[in-house]
């Protein structure tokens, strides 16, 4: 199994280290683990890392690829928010296997965060839909980044149950496609309100008739979710047709049977 969406406590918001996280991955039968934790950003600042804990992350991991090569493949990776006017160079300067790009902002709007839901009832749904996806489809068209995270984040409480693969899904998917990007299929949806895998079955049967590669991800925040939901996760690719999913090494993609 690959699971490339992992945080440790550097973001302040995650419980763990670095060591305990792939003891874990270990111990859950993960061959391919990643790390990427929510890289530094001149925003929403408290819920990540800071710019001079970049090198130490990276040191540390380099560390711990040698001590663990024997056991484990480990991969390097930040999570970076596609947020305009906030993408640093500072980050897209380091040298890693992968880069996550996911959206966790709308304008300032920290949309999966429980202490801004009171906006949900503030805003026309259907734009808010809209807005996400045409955001999916700007950081696509950056070709900043090899994996599109969590693609449909946007559902996380459970609001957008009776949206499908409607225009605005079809454009980022287009995008997805013509930029090369990875879809991550991430777990992690399964434990949150909307109760269902990022993104949905839906939208992967139609990732998988555009031939968007997939890689797969558990976004542990905690060491005892590392590997939660993966197997199924797995179960639902094949179930739609994947065969192959992809991880990185020094951002070349690297194709697994699945
Ligand atoms: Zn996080
Ligand atoms: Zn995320």
């Amino acid at each position: 199994m690959i699971d490339l969406h992992n945080h440790t406590s550097r973001c302040h918001h995650a419980h763990g280290t670095m060591e305990q996280f792939i003891q874990a991955a270990i111990a859950a039968g993960v061959r391919v683990y990643g790390f990427s934790d929510h890289a530094p950003m001149a925003f929403d600042e408290r819920y990540r890392m800071a710019f001079d804990q970049m090198a130490e992350y990276e040191a540390e991991f380099g560390r711990l690829k040698a001590r663990y090569s024997d056991r484990i493949e480990l991969v390097l990776g930040y999570e970076i928010d596609w947020l305009p006017g906030y993408i640093d160079d500072r980050v897209l300067a380091r040298r890693v296997d992968y880069r996550i790009g996911a959206i966790h902002f709308l304008d300032h709007w920290g949309f999966d965060n429980p202490e801004f839901i009171g906006e949900y009832a503030r805003r026309d749904h259907q734009s808010i839909w809209r807005a996400y996806f045409e955001a999916v489809a700007q950081m696509a068209q950056s070709g900043l980044f090899d994996v599109v995270g969590h693609l449909d984040l946007i559902k996380v409480f459970g609001y957008f149950k009776a949206y499908g693969v409607d225009a605005a899904v079809m454009g980022a998917l287009e995008a997805i496609r013509d930029s090369g990007m990875t879809l991550e299929i991430n777990s992690a949806g399964w434990r949150k309100p909307v109760e269902e895998c990022y993104p949905s079955e839906a939208i992967i049967k139609a990732a998988f008739d555009l031939q968007i590669p997939i890689t797969f991800g558990s976004d542990a925040h905690d060491v005892c979710r590392v590997g939660q939901d993966l197997a199924r996760a797995y179960d639902l690719a094949r179930s739609v047709g994947y065969r192959q999913a992809r991880y990185f090494v020094d951002r070349q993609p690297q194709l697994v049977k699945i």
